[in-house]
């Protein structure tokens, strides 16, 4: 991409209205613009980025037999009514259409998944499977100033699963937990990520929670650093020892909710009285997990992290591009080098704007792709390019072309 042709600038100073470190530095950075509180545009980078996430816990669900659909966001309030969540649901957006009927905006998905699972559903053959989304969720948050790590729009991935018995969905529950430890190891985020208990509802004993250590974080839980699980600061009472290793040393550390695995049981299958015929050819309950994950969470969550005074610095897998191509006077020759490292493939934001070159610098810090390439005096000289990796305090490398080729 050429950053002349780019309709986002940065900016130099942190927008005025926005509190939050994650939205301000994405904001600057171009990434997001704010339309309102808890309410943000992906600008062409962030989407980018937001698109990595995506495909990142995509290709791990798909890899567990996850299979996707996308469920409608605006939801007749009837099923809402069935589980008794239109009352008691605080953050449910509420809307009147014009035929006074009323609906609510998607929350969370389980009154639409259950009714959609019960159509396929007859016998023990159906079972099991597992159906998924990545899709805008709404919420009435309370305090919406937190940036991408709580806003009112937001994106989710949720996996719901469909079993025969609560052993099969234990079952796939350690799979679906370990597909998610892959996740955040992609995401550059499993050394400070810690499976966290949490309290599980009528139908276990936990849930699990994935909170991410930083101090931006609204959740706080204590961790057993040995074991690397956190018991959640809610449950502390009834849990206050490791639950791997019964350490009594644990702790507390302040982090953001990433993502959670949680077992329904039969209680959303109850409520749509989706049953299913055994070997036997008795009805028999339908168990049920879900499994949610925050990729607009998690965006906001990495810029929390990964950051020094000068801007972002994205972890490879999820970077907007992985070259930041500078050209300083250069561009005849940076148009070649451009086209011959997009032609292989490599993803490069290309500078050849008419700017200074301390404009250019300070804008490649602020976006953070992991290399910077110059292209400047002494490519005239001797035909090299000037190559650093984003955050480190080594020097640049000099390097021709075909020696740049060979790195990536
Ligand atoms: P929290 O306690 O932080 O509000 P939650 O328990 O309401 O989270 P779930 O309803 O289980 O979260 O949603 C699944 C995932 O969606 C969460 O783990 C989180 O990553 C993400 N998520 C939830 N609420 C928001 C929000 N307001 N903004 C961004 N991401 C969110
Ligand atoms: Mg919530």
């Amino acid at each position: 991409m050429k950053q002349s042709l780019l309709f986002v600038k940065t900016a130099k100073d942190a927008p005025k209205d926005e509190q939050s470190f994650n939205a301000q530095i994405l904001m600057r950075a171009g990434f997001i613009d704010k339309l309102g509180a808890g309410i943000y545009t992906f600008l062409p980078f962030g989407l980018r980025v937001l698109n990595k996430i995506n495909n990142i816990v995509r290709e791990e669900i798909n890899k567990v037999g996850g299979q996707e659909i996308l469920m409608p966001a605006l939801n007749p309030k009837e099923v809402w009514e069935k589980t008794n969540r239109w009352a008691t649901f605080d953050a449910l957006f509420r809307l009147k259409g014009n035929d006074e009927k009323e609906y609510a905006l998607g929350a969370t998905h389980e009154e639409i998944v259950t009714p959609l699972a019960k159509k396929f559903i007859l016998s023990y053959k159906d079972l099991p499977f597992a159906i998924y989304q990545i899709q805008t969720k709404f919420r009435n948050e309370k305090r919406a100033k937190a940036g991408l790590l709580r806003g009112r729009e937001f994106v989710m991935k949720d996996l719901y699963s469909f079993h025969i018995s609560q052993e099969d969905l234990d079952n796939y529950y350690e799979t679906v937990k370990q597909a998610y430890y892959k996740i955040y190891e992609r995401l550059g985020l499993s050394d400070i990520t810690y499976l966290t208990y949490a309290s599980g509802g009528a139908f276990s004993k936990y849930s699990h929670e994935f909170q991410t250590v930083t101090e931006m974080g609204e959740d706080s839980i204590y961790v057993c650093d040995k074991c690397k699980v956190a018991v959640n600061k809610e449950i502390i009472a009834e849990q206050s020892t490791c639950p791997v290793c019964g350490a009594k040393d644990l702790i507390e550390k302040r982090a953001i909710e990433v993502g959670n695995i949680f077992k329904l049981g039969t209680k959303f299958s109850n409520a749509f009285e989706i049953t299913y015929q055994d070997q036997n050819g008795d009805m028999k309950e339908i168990v049920m997990g879900c499994y949610g994950f925050g990729p607009s969470r998690v965006m906001g969550t990495i810029a929390e992290i990964f950051h020094d005074d000068k801007g972002l610095l994205w972890p490879e897998a999820i970077a907007p591009f992985k070259i930041h191509l500078l050209s300083l006077n250069q561009n005849e020759e940076a148009e070649k080098v451009y086209q011959t490292l997009t032609a292989k493939g490599i993803e490069v934001l290309y500078d050849d704007r008419d700017l200074p070159a301390g404009q250019k610098f300070f804008d490649a810090d602020l976006i953070g792709c992991p290399y910077r390439l110059v292209i400047g005096k002494s490519f005239v000289n001797s035909q090299k390019l000037e190559l650093k990796k984003r955050g480190l305090n080594a020097k640049e490398e000099l390097l021709t072309l075909a020696e740049i080729l060979l790195k990536f």
